[in-house]
């Protein structure tokens, strides 16, 4: 018998993998919470807008993101996919808000070669200093001194700080390169530099090796090897960017409730405490202990601490060494258009010191008979502006003040809707790598039956959520072969 802890994209998809393979018995998942889907979550305006309250796109490319087209075509919802290819607008569009004023980011070989505001210089001289920039060895480095060393500070500041907001709502200064962008991190420690590196990198053999062990994982699990699913070939063949689903993003988890129900006992209560045993794990819900022989955990790092403190104290202050941010997400409707371009929406680069981290115009990715926008704030730099317990008038009053000021807003909101996701968003900072080989080392020394997935170890995006899910499942189920 298994238990899964967490209703999120991350136990949803482990109930879904586990589902694959019987040597892991009855299936039950615990949600502390009322419902399922976790930060995924769809709301409708009153006139019918969609309103995403957490992830609102999906990369389809790489391991993670062909693994997601591969789930989303066995859930059958590939004819509710919204694709927007590279050439979309949207794609192309990508603003920064600096020294008052939107700037369109560089996005072609052309745009290379002449200094695009705020820029100081052309990105070329950037290129330049990289291939010249002396190797220094590190164990991992936060991202913007890496950027700031190897391509200068403009690059840093502009290009990649604000991304590092759009992606975890956190700070460069703190995140780790080695985790949110281990290939170029790993091209200066093995070539020299992050140019360097992508010449002498052999993208081929590693995808073949890569391959390889999925095979053999699949060989040793008696599961039949798929290769790429119909929607990851049709992505890569008609060059999407990113998709999203035309009901919502909470389709996904939708889905996959429909998919485990009458499969997997799926209980809307919190678990309070794990022990383990030699042979057994105690859990214990309502105050009573329920026996599973493993656990598959996809809570956030904090919360599993909270689990394992009593019995495994060290392991429980790794995961609470694992960081998270709150953010505040304001999405708004407005009759008219009040875009000024046709864009994904707008970043604001931290040295800007202003209150809000950027502005989704949803609207430009999903056709609506409205204008969407929505506004995210906080993040690693929420108590800094709001304080501890801020109210939700108070934050709407600074986003429609900012939002006034930045697209020069003549009209008010038909709707609104306020959120404020206490601790949503992990941070992978400094020293994560090490941190996670500690933490995967003590579960193996101490022979706990625990698998962990989710988005506090792996990477935050909903791919790498759903990717940790299987690869946990995989772990849990070599480790039983091994043993
Ligand atoms: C505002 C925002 C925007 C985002 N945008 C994007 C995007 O555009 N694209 C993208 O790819 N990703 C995006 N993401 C990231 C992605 O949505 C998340 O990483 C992912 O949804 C996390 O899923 P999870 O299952 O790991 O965690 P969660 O969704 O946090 O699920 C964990 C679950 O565990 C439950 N739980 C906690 N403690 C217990 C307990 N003791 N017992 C039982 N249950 C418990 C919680 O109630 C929760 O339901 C965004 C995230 C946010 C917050």
């Amino acid at each position: 018998m298994t238990a899964i802890l967490g209703g999120g994209i991350g136990g949803l998809s482990a109930a879904f993998y586990a589902l694959e393979n019987p040597r892991l018995g009855a299936l039950t998942l615990f949600e502390a919470s009322e419902r399922l889907g976790g930060w995924i979550r769809t709301k409708r305006s009153p006139s019918g807008a969609t309103f995403e309250k957490g992830p609102r796109t999906v990369r389809p490319f790489g391991e993670g993101g062909k693994n997601t087209l591969r789930m989303v075509e066995e859930l059958n919802l590939g004819d509710q996919l919204i694709k927007i290819t590279q050439t979309h607008p949207t794609s192309k569009n990508r603003l920064i808000y600096a020294d008052k004023k939107l700037h369109v980011l560089p996005s072609s070989f052309l745009d290379l070669f002449s200094t695009k505001s705020p820029m100081k210089r052309p990105l070329i001289m950037s290129l330049w200093q990289e291939l010249r920039a002396p190797k220094v060895e590190k164990e991992d480095e936060d991202m913007y001194s890496f950027v700031k060393r190897r391509l200068g500070q403009d690059v840093a500041d502009y290009m990649i700080s604000p991304m590092v907001c759009g992606i975890a709502a956190g700070d460069a200064k703190k995140i780790s390169v080695k985790f949110l962008m281990r290939s170029l991190f790993e091209a200066e420690q093995k070539h020299g530099g992050v140019l360097k590196g992508m010449l002498k990198s052999n993208k081929l053999q590693e995808a073949i090796n890569k391959r390889k062990q999925e095979e053999q994982n699949d060989m040793l699990l008696g599961r039949t090897h798929k290769g790429s699913s119909r929607l990851a070939l049709l992505a890569q063949k008609e060059k999407w960017a990113v998709w999203t689903l035309s009901d919502g993003m909470e389709t996904l988890p939708g889905a996959l409730v429909d998919h485990l129900a009458d499969k997997v006992d799926i209980q809307l209560k919190k678990c309070t405490n794990l022990t383990f045993g030699d042979k057994e794990v105690d859990v214990e819900v309502d105050g009573k202990l329920h026996k599973f022989d493993k656990i598959i955990s996809s809570l956030p790092a904090q919360n599993l601490a909270e689990l394992v403190k009593k019995q495994h104290p060290e392991l429980a202050q790794e995961l609470e060494a694992i960081p998270s941010v709150t953010v505040a997400v304001i999405n708004f409707e407005f009759k008219d258009k009040v875009v000024p371009i046709e864009a994904f929406g707008f970043l604001i680069p931290p040295n800007q010191n202003l209150p809000l981290l950027g502005v989704i115009f949803d609207s430009c990715v999903r056709s609506e008979k409205s204008t969407v926008l929505t506004a995210m704030m906080g993040g690693a730099w929420f108590d800094q502006y709001f304080g501890k317990n801020p109210t939700e008038e108070y934050l709407l009053s600074i986003a429609m003040e900012q939002l006034r000021n930045i697209l020069n807003l003549k009209q008010d909101p038909v709707h609104v809707d306020v959120s404020i996701l206490k601790d949503c968003i992990p941070q992978q900072i400094v020293g994560h790598d090490a941190r996670m080989k500690r933490i995967r080392d003590y579960i193996t020394a101490h022979g706990m039956s625990l698998a962990i997935c989710g988005s506090s170890y792996q990477g935050i995006g909903v791919n790498d959520v759903i990717l940790s899910s299987k690869n946990a499942i995989d772990d849990m189920l070599l480790r039983d072969i091994n043993a």
